[in-house]
């Protein structure tokens, strides 16, 4: 019954997910899902990303979070468009809370879309948010094992990006053992070594993104046909509660969530 309704749960989240990927190729823009622990350093490499492409692409970034509008608050600070998604206590994006954040911007103005995904390694990966890929970050700090642990979203990724690169003497991660277990499940995606603190290892990053920015990277989900890694991802119940978008104006203060402002944008 469990596995059931989570059936039915993805089906409805994949229907909408079709709907924002068609609406996104229409005109041309590229979606980048990015999925990671808590930490790992997901909101720092937006901030070096658009950094580094904001002069050459036009981009804006949805910010995943269960509550507040920290992240958001840093992006909007690099001056680009951007919406916070609140999911006031689920662990994951699902496509609807999505596809009304793509609602506040204006499309025709953006070459590509960052969603940062709420800080997990296992829930983002069961569900497709319209993206064109989803990248994963990992940093040396959290072990080398994960990839074999969290098989799922190791199999998803289009790119793995490990993080924190200038931690690797003080921290045991084996790299060889990583790298194997991760190839078992992605024979194809790269793996970016970089920094966001030093900025080591960066510029091979931002040009893999200018290639998804031009179209030339398309890696679709495709979990669900994957019954074999399907099979180890055990089905949970998410809280599924509704969510609120809190949106950050061009110069302005967040608004946070719970006010009047806030609550005005919540849809039913
Ligand atoms: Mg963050």
């Amino acid at each position: 019954m469990n596995v059931k309704i989570l059936r039915n749960i993805l089906e409805a989240n994949d229907q909408i997910a079709d709907r924002i990927r068609g609406r996104l190729t229409a005109k041309g823009v590229r979606a980048i899902n990015l999925i990671s622990a808590p930490g790992s350093g997901k909101t720092s490499l937006l901030e070096r990303s658009i950094a580094a492409l904001k002069h050459d692409y036009r981009i804006a970034v949805l910010e995943g979070d269960i509550a507040t509008t920290r992240d958001a608050d840093r992006i909007e600070k690099l001056g680009v468009p951007v919406v916070q998604l609140l999911t006031g206590g689920a662990c994951h994006l699902e496509a609807p809370l999505v596809e009304r954040g793509l609602n506040e911007l204006d499309l025709d103005a953006l070459d590509l879309l960052f969603i940062e995904n709420v800080g997990n390694i296992a829930c983002p990966a069961e569900f497709d948010l319209g993206e064109t890929v989803k990248v994963g970050i990992l940093s040396v700090t959290e072990g080398h094992d994960k990839p074999a642990k969290y098989p799922l979203l190791f199999h998803e990724i289009g790119a793995l990006v490990l993080n924190k690169i200038d931690l690797v003497p003080y921290v045991n991660f084996d790299y060889e053992q990583f790298l194997s277990d991760f190839r078992k499940l992605n024979a194809k995606a790269p793996v970016f070594q970089l920094s966001c603190v030093s900025g080591a290892g960066t510029r091979d990053w931002t040009h893999w993104l200018e290639h998804v920015a031009h179209g030339e990277i398309v890696v679709p989900a495709h979990a669900h046909s994957h019954a074999d890694l399907v099979d180890i991802v055990q089905p949970h119940a998410h809280p599924h509660k509704k969510g609120v978008v809190a949106t950050v104006p061009a110069g302005g203060t967040a608004v946070p969530p719970g006010t009047a402002a806030t609550t005005a944008r919540e849809l039913v």
